[in-house]
């Protein structure tokens, strides 16, 4: 998502497209099936809420079961369909730029939609919108170069292999990026050919809905991508039971995708789970502190903690220890905790009250466990769902606010006295997404990053995830990879052809 902390993160949206996103966000809120919007089959709505206020700001269509059996035929169709199976690789590449284009034209608008019901700030916004146009602009360099192989001829024969779409992909992401998220899984799906049944989280549906619109207003051909919002348990689930299916690409908690997984065997469908993660930020007495301290405390800050590659556990050398947790606790209490209209505001609110007592239960736990309470910890009183960030140290790794995600602008700090300390704290979790490792000695860097088992690595960095690059979880963070040419992977089945000519 490119590191928009380096972006002005007060600069607020222009005037017309804070206005095209009212008029939008104000609109009734449909399925889109086969290209038309409509209503769930027994009418069932259910509401948006901006987490800044705690107000309803929208309302949408609850799909269920029956809703997704006719995205899914709608989907079946087209994936037969000529217009879309016989699409020249050329036309298909045309096709997925001019959705880029679309959605960059409309990119200030898509931002301040997601601002609306996210809660995010406009640079996180805005961010989370560019890394979707990215992804359409990098997997519309792909159709024109999937291809397959020729193998060693067994006698007077040939034998080669092609890729071929899988079918109809169900979509599922979680709330906390969906410009984003979304378009890492229907951009490459659509790249390789198949066709896409998309389930929005309910907390942030909006902006996946219009960039829906815009992807059918570019060209797309009807039925190609559907879009039905709804409850996981019921659209969610009937998505994932569906026997015409063919895979699902999931975003979301671990707890869902391990259901999510065994409910996919009965049909034996593909899955490529993105889950949580409990990222350790690692720093040696060596680093570079004024980049370090700073990257750290954005690391469990930036959108209120709530990404899957939040660094939630600091882990310090111990000459360092001091002033680190001195330092990450006075740049945490400077920060700014508002909503996206409000001017320098850099921690967002937490996108729902469920979230935001779950964040609060993680915190008393943290001292009933007998974490050391650096800083914050409270709640900020009135309207939306606000969370001081809070520093803890004198963590143990048996603590709860230790091993599970807190999903919140909260942080754990940890000591260690050596490298093999280090790599021991930094592995003793379930999750393995992603980790960052602060030194100035290059051979330590080196082993760290083969030692530390997350699927990203970053060294003196954190937070940089490349389109170009393979992007997913180690142990129980994920199965399978997205972003680069692994979804091409993800989204092909191999066929092997034999002709005998002798
Ligand atoms: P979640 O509860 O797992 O929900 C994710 C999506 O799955 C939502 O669309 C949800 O629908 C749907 N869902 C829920 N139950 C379902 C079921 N039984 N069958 C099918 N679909 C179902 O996660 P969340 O609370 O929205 O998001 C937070 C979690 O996502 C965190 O754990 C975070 O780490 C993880 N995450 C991971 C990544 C990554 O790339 N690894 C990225 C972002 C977030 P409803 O919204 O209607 O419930
Ligand atoms: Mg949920």
């Amino acid at each position: 998502m490119g590191d928009f902390s380096k972006q002005d993160q007060s600069a607020p949206y222009t005037n017309a497209a804070q206005a095209a996103a009212a008029a939008f966000v104000a609109r009734e809120h449909g399925l889109l099936i086969a290209g038309l919007q409509g209503s769930a089959a027994d009418g069932a709505r259910f509401p948006v809420i901006d987490p800044a206020t705690g107000e309803e700001v929208a309302s949408c269509a609850a799909g269920k079961a029956v809703d997704v059996d006719r995205a899914v035929a709608a989907a079946l169709r087209a994936f037969a369909d000529p217009a879309w199976s016989g699409m020249l690789p050329e036309a298909r590449a045309a096709l997925l730029h001019a959705i880029a284009d679309a959605l960059e034209d409309h990119a200030e608008e898509l931002a301040a939609i997601q601002s609306s019901d996210l809660g995010t700030t406009p640079a996180l916004s805005r961010a989370l919108v560019a890394g979707g146009i990215e992804a359409f602009r990098y997997y519309a360099g792909w159709p024109t170069k999937i291809a397959g192989e020729t193998l060693p001829a067994n006698g007077a024969s040939l034998t080669w292999t092609m890729r071929e779409p899988l079918g109809v992909i169900g979509a599922i992401i979680p709330w906390n990026g969906p410009a984003q998220a979304g378009a890492w899984k229907i951009a490459p799906a659509l790249a390789c050919g198949n066709t896409v049944v998309f389930k929005p989280a309910s907390e942030a549906p909006l902006v996946s809905i219009r960039m829906l619109e815009l992807m059918i207003e570019a060209g797309l051909p009807e039925g190609a991508v559907n879009l039905v919002t709804g409850a996981g348990g019921e659209a969610g689930q009937a998505l994932i039971e569906h026997p015409e299916v063919a895979k699902i690409t999931f975003t979301g908690s671990t707890e869902v995708g391990k259901s999510l997984m065994a409910t996919a065997a009965a049909t034996l469908k593909k899955v490529t789970l993105e889950l949580g993660g409990k990222s350790p930020t690692i720093l040696f007495a060596d680093a570079d502190l004024d980049h370090a301290v700073p990257a750290a405390t954005m690391g469990f800050c930036a959108g209120a903690g709530q990404g899957c590659v939040a660094g939630s556990r600091i882990l310090v050398e111990d000459s360092i220890h001091d002033e680190v947790v001195e330092r990450v606790a006075a740049a945490a209490a400077k920060m700014k905790v508002g909503s996206a209209g409000e001017a320098g505001v850099e921690i967002p609110p937490i996108v729902s009250e469920r979230q935001l007592k779950r964040i609060v239960g993680f915190i008393e736990k943290g001292r009933a466990e007998g974490a050391r309470l650096v800083t914050g910890g409270g709640v900020r009183s009135g309207p939306g769902y606000f969370v001081e960030p809070t520093v803890f140290a004198d963590v143990s790794p048996t603590m709860t606010i230790a091993r599970e995600e807190i999903f919140g602008p909260v942080v754990v700090i940890m000591r260690f006295a050596d490298e093999a300390e280090a790599i021991r704290l930094a592995n003793d979790t379930d999750y393995g997404l992603s980790a960052s490792v602060w030194t100035r000695d290059v051979s330590r860097m080196h082993r760290m990053i083969s030692a530390v088992q997350a699927g990203t690595v970053w060294g003196n960095t954190l937070f940089e995830i490349d389109t170009k690059a393979p992007f997913g979880g180690y142990k129980q963070s994920g199965l399978g990879r997205e972003l680069g040419p692994d979804s091409i992977e993800a989204f092909t089945q191999v066929k092997t052809a034999m002709i005998r000519f002798g």
